[in-house]
């Protein structure tokens, strides 16, 4: 790994990529997943590379339909590996949850190296080294998933996912909790929980309003979720990032 000075101002930031260039040779993220990593940074930059009030609600609501859900499940790609890998293991068992890989660009190859990545860190329940159902309404190989895991599950956690996926998955009556840094994306837009926030930052944050929340009684659990007003929270993030955009004016 290339040595980066901490004083640098862009200390995190270059950290970042590097972790995501490192995956990338090792055969964890495909190279489309650095293109997606690049406009991930755009928004976070707008954002201010911070998490905003508005993404805390709805990774609060995120945790209470992970709690209150009876198969839970978080999807994990190449990215999520390279960036999240121990916050999305400590959360799916803080939760419980199950983990499922879930790859764009699928290669049992690079389904097989997550998973061993996943297993080195520490991650029990895995999905997705042997699809045995498919998302319906999707063509080719992202449509695989496993029946115990994203098949039937009833809230499925996507960091990062395409919008084709996350439409499917909710055309499936599931409670879809998306996180993207791009509040315009056809996945922020589709999901029934948007978090525009960065996946580093969103998965702790989760697995903190899962320890304040994990002995409310799952009525309220539940009415939190269907109370929950996507539409509302999303034009509020972005009408916070026109009101940054127009403060540097
Ligand atoms: P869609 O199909 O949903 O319209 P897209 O074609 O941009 O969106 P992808 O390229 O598959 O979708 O997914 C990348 C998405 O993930 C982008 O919206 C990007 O902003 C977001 N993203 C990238 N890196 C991060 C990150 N670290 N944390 C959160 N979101 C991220």
């Amino acid at each position: 790994m290339q040595k980066i000075s901490k004083s640098h101002p862009r200390y995190q930031s270059l950290v970042t990529r590097e972790l995501i260039a490192q995956a990338m040779k090792h055969g964890i993220v495909h190279e489309t997943g650095l293109i997606a990593h690049g406009r991930g940074e755009a928004f976070d930059y707008l954002l201010g590379e911070t998490t905003i009030p508005l993404a805390d609600s709805a990774e609060k609501i995120a945790a209470a339909a992970l709690l209150s859900a009876k198969n839970p499940v978080i999807s994990i790609n190449g990215n999520v590996a390279a960036l999240a890998a121990d916050e999305c293991i400590s959360l799916a068992k803080n939760i419980p949850a199950n983990l499922e890989i879930n790859l764009f660009h699928r290669s049992p190859e690079r389904v097989k190296k997550i998973a061993a990545m996943l297993r080195k860190k520490g991650a029990h329940s895995l999905y997705g080294l042997n699809p045995d159902a498919r998302i319906p309404g999707l063509d080719s190989d992202r449509a695989l998933c496993e029946k115990k895991g994203i098949f039937t599950a009833d809230v499925v956690l996507v960091p990062l996912e395409d919008g084709d996926r996350c439409q499917a998955l909710q055309g499936m009556g599931k409670i879809v909790i998306a996180i993207d840094l791009n509040p315009l994306s056809r996945s922020a837009q589709a999901a029934t929980i948007t978090i525009v926030d960065n996946v580093t930052r969103a998965v702790p944050r989760i697995e903190h309003w899962v320890d304040t929340l994990k002995d409310t009684k799952s009525s309220h659990l539940v009415k939190l979720v269907s109370t929950w007003d996507n539409s509302k929270n999303l034009a509020g993030v972005m009408s916070f990032l026109s009101k940054r955009l127009n403060s540097f004016s």
